[in-house]
């Protein structure tokens, strides 16, 4: 058994932070492997375990207590907004940060900090999930995911993993404080003035003042507004030319208002999330009497695959309606799929592109981040059923500082989406 150090526990008790979490494998009994004809090799029923001992360990989203919550040297797990980029100077950089269907840069979506403590390349290690906000690139990288070497499949989902050993130069060697009073060793990148994410390597020509990864935020921060402020300033005497060098350069406003609301991640078990959260009811996704038509459908013998995988994974998730992560860290955990068709056989998942070692099952992400995001749930609004994150087991180190790490996305299908 592998001991964990994980993101923030929902305690908020910065020393629980660095508490050990034990994270095992969940148990699917509903695992019914006949309802999927061309899943041959299902990753989930490689390994027969007995009943579950250990609970798996869920994100919930919480409003940051303070300004200064999420910084980067603070090492958040956070939803939406802009992302806390571990080495901030060696961002990912061209076809990575951009959706392979409609070329826009990605939009994050969140990241997690999940360092594995038994080695020292790994002493932190957070794991970035970017999507593409449209939906109907989405269901083009639905297809593209079946896709197996040689063959390049363009996804519109990206995942990096980073990773520092204790001593870099990027933070102190000594754990954050928690009091505001933290500070990183060095400055990061500067970074695009619309979107806050990519790097900024291109500036605005006449005034020099603002910082893009792209033309298309260019574009896009001319149209709403810096078209007007562009003149002023160019016109106002420069104050200071090393605003590329200062801090504030790094934390400056994100002029894009289409980024997702920024959200604290922060954990616990699932099981003590059930005992201790009854007003969770009341803010619930899911209505009783939804969990009651749930709980028929799963009396129902004559159903589908689907819709009793649907039924059992609204269940377990109904135990605690507001999770919207789900951290499974070793080889043989599995996922929680909501249908059985379009799940991923272990072919479908390649093999760690650095070192060729094996893929294991990191985390999965739920939709309830959509309703958090404020997403409309409309037909073309974007909607998932799961991703699930797989990561290289052996978390390998390469001179890569960013390596790409592969996402599942499942959907809801029609059966599913009828029950919402
Ligand atoms: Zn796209
Ligand atoms: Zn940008
Ligand atoms: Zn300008
Ligand atoms: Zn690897």
């Amino acid at each position: 058994m592998m001991s964990e150090q994980m993101y923030n526990n929902r305690s908020g008790d910065p020393s629980e932070k660095l508490r050990n979490l034990k994270i095992t494998s969940l148990d699917e009994e509903e695992d019914e492997d006949g309802d999927a004809p061309m899943v041959d090799d299902v990753y989930d029923d490689e390994e027969e375990e007995e009943e579950d001992k250990e609970p798996i360990s869920l994100g919930f989203v919480e409003k940051p207590k303070h300004s200064w919550s999420l910084s980067r040297e603070l090492f958040p797990s956070l939803a939406g907004g802009a992302p806390a980029w571990l080495d901030p100077i060696n961002l990912p950089a061209g076809r990575s940060c951009h959706c392979d269907f409609c070329g826009q840069p990605l939009q994050f979506l969140l990241q997690v900090y999940a360092p594995l403590l038994h080695k020292e390349s790994t002493f932190h290690r957070t794991l970035f999930v970017f999507i593409c906000p449209s939906m109907s690139c989405l269901l083009k990288d639905q297809h593209d995911q079946w896709k197996k070497q040689p063959e390049k499949a363009s996804r519109s989902v990206k995942v990096f993993r980073c990773q520092l050993p204790r001593f870099n130069s990027f933070y102190s060697s000594e754990p954050p404080r928690h009091d505001g009073s933290d500070r990183p060793s060095r400055n990061g990148a500067v970074l695009c003035s619309w979107c806050g994410t990519w790097r900024g390597d291109k500036v605005c020509g006449s005034c020099r003042r603002v910082h893009y990864c792209s033309e298309k935020h260019q574009t896009a921060h001319w149209r709403s507004g810096h078209k007007t402020e562009c003149q002023r300033s160019s016109i106002a005497p420069v104050a200071s030319a090393s605003t590329s060098t200062s801090l504030s350069a790094e934390t400056q406003k994100v002029a894009s208002n289409h980024l997702w609301p920024q959200f604290e991640i922060v954990n616990e078990d699932e099981c003590e999330a059930h005992k201790s959260e009854n007003d969770g009811l009341d803010k619930s996704l899911i209505s009783q009497n939804q969990m009651d038509e749930v709980k028929s459908l799963l009396d129902t013998f004559e159903v589908d695959g689907d819709k009793r995988t649907w039924a059992s994974f609204q269940e377990r998730i109904s135990r605690d309606p507001e999770q919207v992560l789900r951290y499974y860290r070793l080889a043989k955990t599995k996922p929680l799929w909501p249908m059985s068709s379009g799940r991923p056989s272990k072919m479908d998942i390649p093999r760690c592109s650095y070192c060729g070692g094996s893929p294991a099952c990191e985390f999965q992400v739920l939709p309830q981040l959509l309703y958090y995001f404020g997403v409309e749930n409309n037909a073309d609004s974007l909607d998932w059923a799961t991703i699930v994150v797989y990561t290289c087991e052996a978390s390998c180190q390469d001179s890569i500082v960013y390596k790409e790490e592969f996402a599942w996305v499942q959907l809801s299908s029609q059966s599913a989406t009828t029950m919402r």
